[in-house]
C-alpha cells in the first residue's frame, strides 16, 4: 500500500507564545500512517521549560483576551471557520494520513469544526448578564466572566474536531488555552490553531503543546495559572486527571468512554435501521465514543436482523483512507488490534458465535475485519468494556423492562440508541435510558448547537451548544449602590 502525496505532510511543531517551535534538542515521537505503519514525520515533545513558557504565555494571553469584545472574538472564530473551509482538502488529507479514517470522514469532520466555530462566533455575542433592582437605588449585577486559562487534552479519534471543541468555546468565552492534542495526530491540530492565528487570534491566547501525556498533565494541572481542565478520552485517564484537578480546585469538563446500547424492537423500520447502524458502526472503524456497541435485539427479530447485519457489515470494503473506494479505514494505532484480539478471544470462550471477522488483516498497518459476535452473555468482557473498534456484539431481549435493565446495567452513560416505529415506545425508552445523549431512530449525536455529554462514569459537563460556552464561564454577583 502506498501513501499518495505523504511528502506534503507538514513539519511538526509546537506553538508557544506566538512562535512555532521545531525539534531543536527536544525528544521526538514518530507519527505513523495507520494504513501502512510508515513514519510520516517526527513530532517534537515539550520539555518542562516549554510548559513553563506556555503557562506564562497563557497567563498573559488570558489577561489580554478577557478584555476583548464579543465582536473581536466573533471575528476570529468566523475568520478561522472560513480559512478551515478554504484549506479543507489539505487539512482533511493530512488528518486521513495521520489517523487512518477515510477522506470522506475527515472532510465531514473539517466542516463540523468550521460550523462549531461559526456557532460560537454568534454565541459569544449572547453572553448576557442581568440587573436586579433593589430599594433606595441599590442594584445587583449578575455577570458572566471567562473561567481563566484552560488546560485541554484532546484524543486522536477526531483529529480536527476534537481540537476545535477544546478551542471554540473557551475562545468565545474569553479564556486562553493550552491545548495538548494526541501525539498520534498532530498536523490536524496544528492546522486548526494556524487558522485561528491567521484569523487574528493574539499571541498567547492559544498554545499548542505535545509531550509525554502524564508529564504534561501533571505539570499543567498543578500550576496556579490554570483554572480549568477539559479532557476527552478514556474513563480511567479522566478519573486520574480529575484527581489532579481536585488538588488545584480546578473546574473540569470530562468527555469519557461509553459503551452505547442499541435497543432494536421488532417493529423497527428494518432496512433503514440496518443502513444507519452499518454506517454508524463503520465510522472511524468503531473508534468513536458514541459508536453503537451493545446491540440488544428483540427475540422475534434477532436472527433475521443479525444475518442481514453480518452480510452488510462483513462486506464493507477496507483499505487506505486515502483511496476513495474505501468504506472503512484501519484502526488508528497498534494498541487497538491487540485490545480487540483479547476481547474477541474472551467472547468466543464465553460461548458467543463469531459470525464474521474476528481477526486482523495482513501485517501492514492496523486493519481489523468488521466483526459480528452474536448471543453474548452479560458477563463477557466485551459486554462490559468499551471495544473501541469495528465489533458488533448482540444479545436478545424479550420485554421492554429487560432491554432497559441491560442497557442501563453498566457504569457508562454516554450515548444510547433505540429503534422502533411506535411513538409511545420511543417516548418510554427515551425517558428510561441512562445516557447523556439518546438517539431514537437516528445515529447522529453531534451538532454545533446541541450539547454533547455523558453521565455516570462517562463524564460530566457539556461541549457544543450554549452549554459548552457556559462551561467556560464563571458567574459573579456585584451588589452596589
Ligand atoms: P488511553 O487511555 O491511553 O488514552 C486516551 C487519551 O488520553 C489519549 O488521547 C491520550 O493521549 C490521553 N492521555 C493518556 N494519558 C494521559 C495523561 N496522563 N494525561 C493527559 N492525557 C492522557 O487510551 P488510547 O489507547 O489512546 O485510547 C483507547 C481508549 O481511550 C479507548 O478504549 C476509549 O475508551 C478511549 N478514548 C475515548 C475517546 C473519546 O472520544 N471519549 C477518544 C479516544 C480514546
Amino acid at each position: 500500500m502506498t501513501i499518495t502525496g505523504a511528502d506534503a505532510y507538514p513539519a511538526l511543531k509546537l506553538h508557544i507564545d506566538g512562535e512555532w517551535l521545531d525539534a531543536g534538542q527536544r525528544r521526538l515521537f514518530q507519527v505513523r500512517h495507520p494504513a501502512s505503519g510508515q513514519v510520516l514525520a517526527d513530532l517534537p515533545l515539550a520539555d518542562t521549560a516549554d510548559l513553563d513558557r506556555a503557562l506564562d504565555a497563557a497567563d498573559r494571553g488570558f489577561r489580554l483576551w478577557r478584555t476583548s469584545t464579543p465582536e473581536d472574538r466573533a471575528k476570529v472564530l468566523t475568520g478561522a471557520a472560513r480559512l478551515l473551509r478554504e484549506r479543507g482538502e489539505t487539512i482533511a488529507r493530512n488528518a486521513t494520513l495521520e489517523e487512518g479514517k477515510t477522506l470522506a470522514e475527515t472532510r465531514i469532520e473539517l466542516h463540523g469544526c468550521a460550523d462549531l466555530f461559526d456557532f460560537y462566533a454568534a454565541e459569544a455575542k449572547r453572553l448576557y448578564g442581568r440587573v436586579l433592582v433593589r430599594p433606595d437605588g441599590e442594584r445587583s449585577l449578575v455577570v458572566k466572566e471567562p473561567v481563566g486559562p484552560v488546560a485541554a487534552f484532546a484524543p486522536w479519534n477526531f483529529p480536527i474536531h476534537n481540537p476545535g471543541r477544546k478551542l471554540g468555546a473557551p475562545i468565545a468565552a474569553g479564556c486562553s488555552v493550552i491545548l495538548k492534542p494526541a501525539e498520534e495526530a498532530p498536523a490536524s491540530a496544528m492546522a486548526v490553531v494556524q487558522a485561528l492565528l491567521d484569523a487574528g487570534l493574539p499571541a498567547g491566547v492559544c498554545q499548542l503543546v505535545f509531550g509525554v501525556p502524564d508529564e504534561v498533565s501533571r505539570h499543567l494541572l498543578a500550576s496556579p495559572v490554570i483554572r480549568k481542565c477539559s479532557f476527552t478520552g478514556s474513563t480511567s485517564v479522566g478519573k486520574h486527571l480529575m484527581k489532579l484537578a481536585a488538588d488545584n480546585a480546578l473546574r473540569t469538563t470530562m468527555e469519557l468512554g461509553g459503551h452505547a446500547p442499541v435497543i432494536i424492537f421488532d417493529d423497527c423500520d428494518f432496512d433503514r435501521t440496518l443502513d444507519m447502524l452499518t454506517l454508524a458502526k463503520a465510522r472511524n472503524a468503531g473508534q468513536v465514543c458514541v459508536s453503537p456497541t451493545r446491540f440488544y435485539i428483540q427475540d422475534s427479530l434477532h436472527d433475521r436482523f443479525v444475518q442481514a447485519l453480518t452480510e452488510r457489515f462483513g462486506g464493507l470494503r477496507l483499505g487506505d483512507g486515502m483511496d476513495p473506494a474505501t468504506q472503512m479505514g484501519p484502526m488508528a494505532n497498534a494498541r487497538r488490534p491487540d485490545a480487540l484480539d483479547a476481547l474477541i478471544a474472551d467472547a468466543k470462550s464465553s460461548g458467543a458465535q463469531l459470525l464474521t471477522g474476528g481477526e486482523r488483516i495482513g501485517n501492514q498497518g492496523y486493519f481489523y475485519r468488521p466483526t459480528v459476535l452474536a448471543d453474548l452473555p452479560a458477563e463477557a468482557r466485551i459486554m462490559n468494556e468499551e471495544p473501541f473498534g469495528p465489533v458488533i456484539a448482540t444479545a436478545r431481549f424479550g420485554s421492554f423492562d429487560e432491554a432497559v435493565e441491560q442497557a442501563n446495567r453498566l457504569p457508562f452513560g454516554l450515548a444510547a440508541y433505540a429503534f422502533t416505529e411506535n411513538g409511545r415506545l420511543a417516548n418510554r425508552i427515551g425517558a428510561a435510558l441512562e445516557a447523556g445523549m439518546v438517539g431514537l431512530n437516528v445515529t447522529r449525536m453531534a451538532y454545533a448547537d446541541a450539547p454533547f455529554q455523558g453521565v455516570k462514569h462517562s463524564g460530566h459537563g457539556s461541549e457544543d451548544g450554549p452549554e459548552g460556552l457556559a462551561a467556560c464561564l464563571v458567574t459573579k454577583s456585584i451588589h452596589q449602590q
